[in-house]
């Protein structure tokens, strides 16, 4: 509890309470005293918490006691799940504009690196190059805030890095995925998450890095597009939340520690373009590449066998030839 009081905000301090509290129930004195504040805080926090679809009973002899959490990815219900040491705090609401832009605006205020920002819904959810990601309620939305210390050309690897980290966290939950280059994570075939790596840095020390991720738990927003429930039908949205945000910092960790080559390895075997024809074409549509993909390489590009030789290619839209 020590860990929440510092910077989570006390609504979902309260309700990681009662989650730890489990059907034993816990008194509003107990959870008053561990979080310093008032007994009349954490009631109006328990009905705020009501409000948001939590089912809590209160009784004199009991305390509070939680019966059922809304299928939310909210912080309320993903902090509880966080494993890794690297998050300090989650905040967030049930919708929000994007999950990038305010985990870049606490980025910007000072927010520590292991800062999560988590909705249940986005009204401005973006992919690369400021393409729509549809958000509606029902998936799970995150973000947070790193500080590597690195500069920024040693970090052209990190957005690979992170989608090994969503790949692994994804199949904690006993999901099968692969990973399309640069940043798609897809199931069966479709597309089921996306990932985007936003950045602050001067010439050779990076200020902040948002790795954002959105993905589809309970239904598909767009056509085409896979969702978890499909192949995890029990699977609560808090639950991806939690797992992803964990892989992401486990696979952040070795980034860190180890550089990216035990990464790239595992990037390769989860890829679904190695081995096959594939155009890419630059932001314009104007076709840069042609050819068979051998691989990654050390900097996270994507290496193709061209006619004319090897082709590193950095950022592009890579689709499958015919
Ligand atoms: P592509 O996968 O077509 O190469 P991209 O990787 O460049 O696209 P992203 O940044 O990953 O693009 O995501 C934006 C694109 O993903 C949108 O233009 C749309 O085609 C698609 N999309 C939008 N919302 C969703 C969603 N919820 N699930 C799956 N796909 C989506």
């Amino acid at each position: 509890m020590a860990r929440l009081m510092v910077t989570t905000p006390r609504r979902v301090a309260v309700a990681a309470a009662l989650v730890e509290a489990g059907a034993a129930g816990v008194s509003g004195e107990a959870v008053a005293a561990g979080l310093g504040i008032s007994r009349a805080a954490v009631h109006s926090h328990v009905e705020a918490l009501r409000r948001l679809g939590y089912e809590i009973s209160s009784s004199p002899r009991v305390g509070y006691r939680l019966l059922s959490a809304p299928d939310l990815c909210i912080p309320e219900e993903v902090w509880p799940r966080l494993a890794d040491a690297l998050w300090v705090s989650c905040v967030g609401g049930v919708v929000t504009g994007s999950t990038n832009d305010e985990a870049k605006r606490l980025a910007r205020d000072g927010a520590p690196e292991g800062t999560a920002v988590v909705a249940a819904a986005q009204t401005q959810g973006r992919g690369r190059m400021g393409r729509e990601w549809e958000s509606p309620r029902g998936g799970a939305y995150v973000s947070c805030v790193l500080r590597p210390t690195l500069a920024p050309s040693a970090l052209t690897a990190l957005p690979l890095a992170a989608a090994v980290g969503v790949a692994r966290g994804l199949e904690t939950l006993g999901m099968e995925v692969r990973l399309k280059w640069p940043n798609d994570v897809e199931s069966g075939g479709r597309k089921l998450a996306g990932i985007l790596l936003e950045m602050a840095a001067e010439a050779d020390r990076v200020e902040w890095v948002v790795v954002g991720c959105g993905i589809n738990v309970a239904g598909t927003p767009y056509p085409g597009a896979a969702c978890v429930r499909d192949v995890a039908p029990a699977v609560g949205s808090a639950d991806v939340a939690a797992a992803v945000l964990d892989g992401i910092a486990g696979a952040y960790h070795e980034f860190m520690t180890r550089g990216f080559e035990p990464l790239r390895e595992e990037y390769e075997a989860r890829s679904s373009l190695t081995g096959c024809d594939v155009r890419v074409r630059d932001h314009t549509g104007s076709l840069v590449a042609e050819g068979r993909v051998a691989g990654v390489g050390p900097d996270g590009a994507l290496v193709l066998h061209a006619q004319d030789g090897q082709r590193r290619i950095v950022s592009g839209e890579v689709t499958l030839r015919d």
